[in-house]
């Protein structure tokens, strides 16, 4: 269950209520890392008090069902992952003391997502996959044909939060303000492969990208790049166009595709368990 869920509180909890209990059905292992996961931006240190604003206290007292002496892990790109003990649960705020340190933070390869802002569910679609399959930073792209309402970078980067929360990472990824591409391509650092997705051709990905290295992924709008962004594309010297197979796929397929194929090719899916 996620803070989306808010409207669905989970069933009340007949076992594992207290502080240092498991929870039901869970193996010792499984006890030793608690499964509620809250991001935090503040910075957090052992015996730090955390002081919870409405969203997250409605999340763990109403929609999660947790009371005094439960425990979560609270996390940050920075400071890693804490061990919290809930010391006051209300229905607006909350109070938790952090307890110990249970992973430092973990950034994903060094992998950028560019991408032409979509229509609503297909944007929060790609925001919750790329922060899955693993990226650092979210780049939202504005080209000829990007076809979206206005862009809300808060709620975009509240999706990212939501999702590696949800995945277990302890990192979110970073969503950077929208930039043309043409700014984009004139600022460009050579040394960070850009990866530009032509479904008109190019080397198959997955041996285009086979080393690991700074790199990043451009995925084009729904009306595709024009044909003058294209050339420019094709002329920048740090830019690779590639294909994702013989079949033109959706943007968002094109975005999950193409961080499969990274991750595993040149990302941390190679020799992975
Ligand atoms: N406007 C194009 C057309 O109708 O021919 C299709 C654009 S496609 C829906 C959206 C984006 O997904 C493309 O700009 C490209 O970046 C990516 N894409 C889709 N299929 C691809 C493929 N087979 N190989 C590489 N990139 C692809």
């Amino acid at each position: 269950m996620n803070r989306s869920d808010s409207e669905n509180p989970a069933p009340e909890p007949s076992c594992g209520s207290t502080p240092l209990e498991p929870a039901c059905g869970s193996t010792p292992l499984e006890s030793e890392r608690p499964r509620i996961r809250l991001h935090i931006s503040q910075p957090l240190a052992r015996d730090g008090v955390v002081m919870l604003e409405r969203d997250a206290a409605n999340y763990l007292f109403n929609v999660m069902r947790l009371g005094i002496g439960a425990q979560v892990a609270l996390f940050n790109s920075t400071d890693g992952e804490w061990r919290a003990i809930v010391l006051k649960a209300g229905k607006r705020a909350g109070e938790l003391r952090l307890l110990e340190p249970l992973r430092p933070a973990s950034p994903p390869p060094d992998l950028w997502l560019l991408f032409a802002p979509l229509k609503k569910a297909r944007m929060d679609f790609v925001i919750e996959k790329a922060v899955e399959l693993g990226v650092r930073q979210i780049h939202p792209v504005l080209t000829r044909y990007t076809q979206s309402e206005r862009l809300r970078l808060d709620r975009m980067q509240a999706q990212a939060v939501e999702a590696a929360e949800q995945c277990g990472m302890v990192y979110v990824p970073r969503i950077v303000e929208p930039v043309a591409l043409a700014k984009l391509l004139a600022d460009w650092e050579e040394a960070r492969r850009l990866y530009f997705c032509d479904e008109r051709g190019g080397a198959p990905l997955l041996s285009a990208c086979a080393k690991p290295a700074p790199a990043a992924i451009l995925i084009g709008p729904e009306g595709g790049f024009s044909t003058e962004e294209a050339q420019a594309l094709y002329e920048h010297p740090a830019c690779a166009p590639v294909s994702l197979g013989p079949r033109i796929l959706r943007a968002e397929t094109a975005v999950v595709a193409a961080l499969t194929l990274w991750q595993a090719s040149a990302g941390d899916w190679r020799g992975a368990s």
